[in-house]
């Protein structure tokens, strides 16, 4: 559910640059890469709509370089984009240049759409004896990809002492055990990797949210794309420290601990830390899928919320609370999707809340059932919100939408706890059920294409008047 990479979006940055990744692996395995002449890559679906606003172009091109998202340094993405179309050349794999003009190398095939996801792309090479070689990717949301002829699930090779497909199944193990959410997906993960590594991993995820925050937080001026967006997070962090310079975090955080508990000065700073986030997301700036790049602000301004204003200063309950998070997001993935263009916004913001939701009323010592209906909750009242980012850009409303995301949260685990589970009319399963067949009803000029809602009525570089 967690990624390291680069924004503004998950399916439409990190799962192409995956996927160009992945197409390079495989040509170096089947010993094809020193033989390839030229490369062509095609857009399919939501891809091509929105992919220039979301950096699809941009993205395949560092994949298809054998860059990795989770270490390029985002400072360097505008010269090597310029240098690959000056030379009209691209050096495959770190190892091999190829012919590659990017102006007509990559097409956006506006009107054609593959039928197995919306998110579709194909990878073509021309080699210099023999067969072309060509492969087709899908990306399926939060950054996961699927080559043709793969499930949708992908593989599952590992025996999970505590399989969970459904809040159900999680109920049954954590009723059975005594066992905390977090104590499963911990015990689960334990047959991937030792706990220890783990734990380092999870530390890790936070440490790239966190600074994202604090960078958010500091830097202002435009977001690029032609929207004309200013960011807001900075100001508003100015604001409510009332202009006083900290120069690290940790003295940044402890100003911030000592303003107080005003319901609105919490509320600021919760819609500061999301804005921050998505802002970095739209700059290109480095930052963790939770469980997308365009809900990417929802758990991290949920968790410094918490970190802040209660008392979860302590690396355990980080990693609780990332654990339990996950795996909301999970069987949401299982039973519905994570996709906008699948399902649209309820698909990102909607699951991101939930997750976030029962995450922290597990922190705060929430029983099981109650943090599932925190989720329950959190996602019931983003059923059917579509996806319509305006210019087809990661902006508006996305990273507002991030504050809503948080703030309902946290109102939703709130009446988690104070409410007896035992008594709630809809359960998670039931309301997951709902999404999923929301999202099918939903017009295809909802999911991710920018074909309807707010991005039909404000034009890029104009302001609505
Ligand atoms: S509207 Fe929602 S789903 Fe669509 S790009 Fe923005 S954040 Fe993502």
């Amino acid at each position: 559910m967690f990624k390291i990479g680069i924004g503004p979006s998950s399916s439409h940055t990190l799962g192409p640059w995956r996927a160009a990744q992945s197409f390079c692996a495989k040509l170096s395995r089947n010993g094809l890469l020193q033989s390839v002449r030229s490369v062509r890559v095609l857009l399919y679906g939501s891809l091509a709509k929105t992919g220039r606003g979301h950096g699809t172009d941009i993205a395949v091109q560092l994949g298809l370089c054998g860059e990795d998202p989770v270490h390029f340094a985002v400072d360097q993405i505008d010269a090597r984009m310029r240098d690959i179309a000056q030379m009209k050349e691209i050096v495959l794999g770190g190892v091999h240049e190829v012919a590659f003009d990017p102006r007509e190398d990559i097409e956006f095939l506006m009107t054609e759409s593959l039928p197995f996801h919306p998110n579709a792309l194909s990878f073509l090479a021309t080699m210099q004896q023999g067969d072309d070689f060509s492969e087709t990717y899908y990306s399926v949301g939060g950054g996961f990809v699927v080559q043709e002829g793969e499930s949708l699930g992908g593989k599952q090779a590992v025996q999970l002492p505590f399989p969970v497909d459904k809040s159900s199944d999680l109920l049954h193990w954590c009723m059975k055990t005594g066992m905390a959410i977090s104590e499963v997906v911990l015990e689960n993960e334990h047959s991937w990797r030792p706990e220890a590594e783990t734990r380092e991993g999870l530390l890790k995820i936070w440490e790239v949210m966190r600074d994202c925050i604090y960078r958010g937080c500091h830097s202002s001026g435009i977001l690029p794309g032609g929207l004309q967006v200013k960011r807001r997070a900075a100001e508003l962090n100015n604001r409510l420290t009332e202009g006083r310079p900290y120069t690290n975090y940790e003295a940044w955080i402890a100003a911030i601990r000592m303003g107080g508990a005003d319901f609105r000065y919490i509320i600021d700073w919760v819609s500061c830390f999301a804005l921050a986030v998505n802002e970095e997301n739209a700059s290109f700036g480095r930052v963790v899928t939770a469980p997308t790049n365009g809900a990417a602000g929802v758990i991290p301004a949920v968790l410094h919320y918490y970190i802040c204003f209660c008392d979860g200063k302590d690396p355990d309950r980080i990693i609780q609370f990332l654990l339990t998070a996950a795996e909301i997001g999970s069987i949401f993935k299982k039973g519905a999707t994570i996709s906008a263009a699948m399902g649209g916004c309820q698909a990102e913001i909607g699951v991101s809340s939930a997750m976030a939701a029962a995450a922290l009323t597990e922190c705060l010592g929430g029983t099981q059932k109650q943090a599932l209906m925190a989720a329950e909750i959190a996602m019931e009242h983003h059923l059917g919100l579509t996806c319509d980012p305006i210019g087809g850009l990661v902006q508006v409303p996305c990273i507002e939408r991030n504050t809503m995301g948080a703030i309902k949260a946290i109102t939703a685990s709130q009446l988690a706890l104070q409410s007896t589970p035992d008594f709630a009319k809809v359960s998670l399963d039931a309301v997951i059920k709902t999404m999923w067949e929301t999202a099918q009803d939903m017009s295809h000029k909802y999911k991710e294409t920018a074909d309807g809602g707010l991005a039909m009525h404000i034009p890029l570089s104009l302001s609505e008047c």
